[in-house]
């Protein structure tokens, strides 16, 4: 019997995801490659057009479309990646007319922001099947979200809706390199673990990550585990920021399930994660909370979500 697939593609500043998927989830193949932004946009557009090219070769059915989930800025209607800072990409790539043309076939295309790719995967596949209103946060280098509304995936009138790493919470906070201060992403994010230590390290000189050279967020969450102080002093912080930008999107969205995804967010389920409902209802009124529940992402493979554009453009 002839059944439906679809190609997902999630671009990331290090590596691209590839994921040939069916209607159902299950996936058929998949496929990693490094992204070589050091060599510019046209080389990872090779590298993306070389994996989907694998996985045309390698499918056995029609494949019905391709997804493509990007880190930063697109215009989905122009198939344009308007400016990307994970791939340093600040002028316009017409990224699908690119692929099209190494291609060379007429598969339809459809880019989206990564984290709503994310959202997809879990609404389709993982943590948030059967819900209407979902807010998923993403925890990794940098501090990303989506959300579905009323059973629809909100995009926003510039595609940059959700944009909650960049909500100015604090007019006094940490300077952020988008120019605004205190910004969520300066605290919960790779990128503001980092800044965190920085800033508390002359408070706690005894912190065992005074002696680490080039500090990663492994090193943090280990050293909070051991209860460092001021890798307690740098996750405190975060969860707090965390805490204000999920009590921000409960109270603007009433959402029935809140998703934490990301690398870090995973690895940090223990901060992130656990106990967080329990805050929430403390920062919220019962109308806002009533039916909330925040757990943990399942779609471990992004590339499934990207492949869910497709599902999502011919629902
Ligand atoms: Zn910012």
């Amino acid at each position: 019997m002839t059944e439906q697939l679809a190609i997902g593609v999630d671009v990331g500043g290090t590596k691209i995801g590839f994921a040939l998927i069916n209607r159902a989830g299950q996936v058929h193949a998949e496929m990693r490659a490094p992204t070589p932004v050091a060599a510019g946009a046209q080389a990872v557009i090779d590298q993306i057009a070389a994996g989907i090219q694998h996985l045309l070769d390698a499918a056995t059915q029609p494949v019905t479309g391709i997804g493509i989930g990007f880190p930063g800025h697109i215009d989905r209607a122009a198939g344009v990646v308007r400016q990307s800072s994970n791939l340093r990409w600040r002028d316009d790539v017409p990224l699908r007319a690119e692929i099209h043309q190494r291609l060379n076939t007429d598969h339809p295309i459809w880019l989206g922001i990564d984290a709503n790719a994310n959202v997809l995967g879990e609404w389709y596949f993982g943590a948030a099947q059967g819900c209407q209103n979902v807010i998923f946060i993403t925890i990794g280098t940098g501090l990303g979200g989506s959300a579905i509304v009323g059973g629809q995936l909100l995009q926003g009138a510039n595609d940059y809706a959700m944009e909650v790493g960049h909500v100015q919470l604090d007019a006094n906070g940490r300077q952020c390199p988008c120019g605004m201060r205190g910004c969520p992403e300066m605290y919960v994010s790779g990128i503001g673990f980092r800044a965190g230590v920085q800033e508390h390290l002359p408070t706690y000189p005894q912190s065992v990550l005074a002696g680490i050279d080039d500090i990663s967020p492994a090193h943090i969450l280990r050293a909070a585990r051991a209860k460092d102080d001021l890798a307690l002093a740098v996750i405190h912080e975060a969860q707090e920021w965390l805490l204000r930008t999920l009590v921000f999107c409960v109270s603007l969205f009433n959402p029935e399930l809140i998703v934490i995804g990301g690398g870090l967010g995973l690895a940090a389920a223990d901060f992130f994660i656990v106990g967080t409902e329990a805050q929430i209802v403390q920062r919220t009124l019962p109308m806002s909370r009533h039916k909330l529940r925040v757990v943990a992402s399942q779609v471990n493979n992004s590339a499934i979500g990207a492949a869910c554009l497709v599902w999502h453009e011919l629902a």
